[in-house]
């Protein structure tokens, strides 16, 4: 099995002049990718960094995280990109967590970097400063001589972090073998390969901004534009000048960026271009179907992915042609995913209920770094499970009903905040809404929305009589929500989640 520094070296060889990656003030070749990597492996020997040594890094997208991580796979060590938008005392868990040797940092990230590693020992490298004479020369020696225990399929390669929507992030433990079957089910699902370009503003320290295109690109030879902070207004003219020609997304980014391509065309007149873009994948949180369909209306297709950090992402995926005429469905399982819907005894619900999705595969992590616990908790019997509430509808297409942690339970009735959201989202005047539960006396708990108006609209005119009249007109009464607050954006973590713990301590929210 070809490990996927490996693939790095191979195309080094087979294709060395086509570019790799791109990021603002340079471009790589293959070949120029696979001597940055090779240097970068030189420099972790020469601090010692070998086999299950944990090597961080602290930085918006750019090349010196693909090559970082490939030096690793080159010493056996473990990769574990960290999230950059965390405050310092949340980042400093997370370090205390993976326990790395050493953590790589750049100018916009040193100050976080070093506030964040006070109470530990890890060794903090400017990931920019030039390599000497005397790394360059190790170069040679060092892949001359294996490490001790050179990596294989089997061996720890990524600790990437969970989004910690429903508390504290955990580390998930992925081997080689774990990425390289996430990365062969992308290539074989989507529709992009070595002559596409991948506009790649997803965080990398996300596993999705990694291995939904990123890294599936680099194993097929293609090239992805390393965007170190996502800005919807500049990106469209990006991505129409560069050429990209798909892009992995989250429901958010594809909804601001869509809006820039709404807005430059009400103050132009006229219908804007999307260049060569063709589309990709839109994950990672529930995306209203309209969304889809409103991309359609310019050609460019999302296809609807559903996965988690702990599968690497890879667990379902609505392939281009159903894209758009499914839209709201996330499709079927990955060619080599196993997907199963039960009750809370474990059991496979009937054809069509509702009961939590669980997973296994290939691309499965081995475990939660240092968590057995929670990895006992997640991995039974070799099944993830996700703790989402799903369905297989008759054409064996799944649909994500929402989480299961999330769920309200008012007056002993089931009520999932997405699907009151998506109602919510097609009312008028209504920009955004998050619907979440809260505690009752009598009821148990009482369903509640958080609601951005549009831009356009005097927050004024939504009220609560207004919400349930609308809402009543396809949910069932108790779906309704009993309580409005209107707010100017919803509180989301780096990965585009709502924070519903947030807004369930909104202030007053206790005063029913
Ligand atoms: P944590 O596990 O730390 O609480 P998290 O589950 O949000 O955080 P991720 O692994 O980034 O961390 O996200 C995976 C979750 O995102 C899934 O379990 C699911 O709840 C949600 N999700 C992903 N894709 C979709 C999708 N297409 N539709 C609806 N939900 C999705
Ligand atoms: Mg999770």
């Amino acid at each position: 099995m070809l490990l996927s520094s490996d693939w790095l070296k191979h195309h080094a060889h087979t294709r060395p002049d086509k570019i790799a990656l791109i990021e603002p003030e340079r471009q790589v070749t293959y070949a120029e990718l696979w001597r940055m990597t090779k240097t970068r492996a030189a420099q972790l020997a020469g601090l010692d960094i070998g086999a299950g040594d944990r090597v961080a890094a602290l930085m918006p997208n750019r090349i010196a995280l693909v090559t970082l991580q490939a030096a690793c796979a080159l010493r056996g060590a473990v990769f574990v990109p960290l999230n950059h938008r965390l405050a310092p005392v949340e980042l400093a868990a997370v370090i205390e967590d993976a326990d790395p040797a050493v953590m790589f940092y750049e100018m916009r990230t040193a100050t976080l970097a070093f506030e964040a590693a006070l109470s530990s020992a890890v060794m903090l490298i400017d990931a920019d400063v030039p390599l000497d004479d005397s790394v360059t020369h190790m170069v040679a020696d060092t892949l001359a001589s294996p490490t001790d225990a050179p990596a294989g399929p089997e061996t720890p390669a990524l600790i990437v972090y969970t989004s910690g929507s429903t508390g504290t992030p955990r580390g998930a433990v992925h081997t080689h073998a774990n990425l390289l079957w996430n990365h062969a089910q992308f290539l074989q699902e989507l529709p992009f390969g070595a002559d596409d370009i991948n506009y790649a503003a997803a965080p990398m320290f996300h596993v999705a901004g990694l291995n939904v295109l990123t890294w599936p690109l680099l194993l097929a030879g293609g090239t992805s534009i390393l965007v170190p902070s996502f800005q919807p207004d500049l990106a469209l003219a990006h991505i129409r000048d560069s050429g990209a020609t798909c892009a992995f997304m989250v429901p958010t980014m594809w909804r601001a960026l869509l809006d820039s391509l709404s807005k430059a065309e009400a103050d132009s007149g006229l219908a804007q271009s999307m260049g060569k873009f063709k589309g990709g994948v839109v994950g990672g949180a529930p995306c209203p179907p309209e969304l889809i369909r409103a991309w359609a209306e310019h050609d460019v297709t999302l296809m609807q992915g559903y996965g988690m950090t702990e599968a690497g992402p890879m667990a379902t995926l609505l392939g281009p042609r159903d894209a758009v005429e499914h839209a709201g469905s996330v499709g079927v399982p990955g060619e080599f995913v196993d997907v199963r819907i039960v009750d809370d005894e474990g059991r496979d619900v009937a054809p069509g209920e509702a009961g939590e999705l669980i997973l296994r595969g290939p691309n499965v992590m081995k475990g939660y770094w240092r968590n057995p616990q929670a990895t006992a908790r997640a991995l039974r019997c070799g099944w993830f499970h996700s703790g989402d509430i799903a369905r297989q509808d008759a054409d064996g297409r799944y649909t994500i009903v929402g989480r299961r942690r999330d769920m309200i339970i008012t007056g002993g009735e089931n009520v999932y905040p997405a699907e009151v959201e998506r109602v919510l989202g097609q009312m008028p005047g209504v920009a955004e809404a998050a619907v979440f539960g809260v505690d009752d006396d009598f009821w148990g708990e009482q369903v509640c929305c958080a609601v951005v108006p549009e831009e356009d609209d005097a927050g004024d005119e939504i009220s609560l009589e207004a919400i349930v009249a609308f809402c009543s007109q396809s949910l069932a009464r108790y779906k309704c929500p009993r309580r409005l607050f209107v707010v100017d954006e919803l509180p989301r973590n780096g990965a585009g989640k709502v924070l519903r713990d947030e807004l369930r301590s909104l202030p007053d929210i206790g005063t029913f």
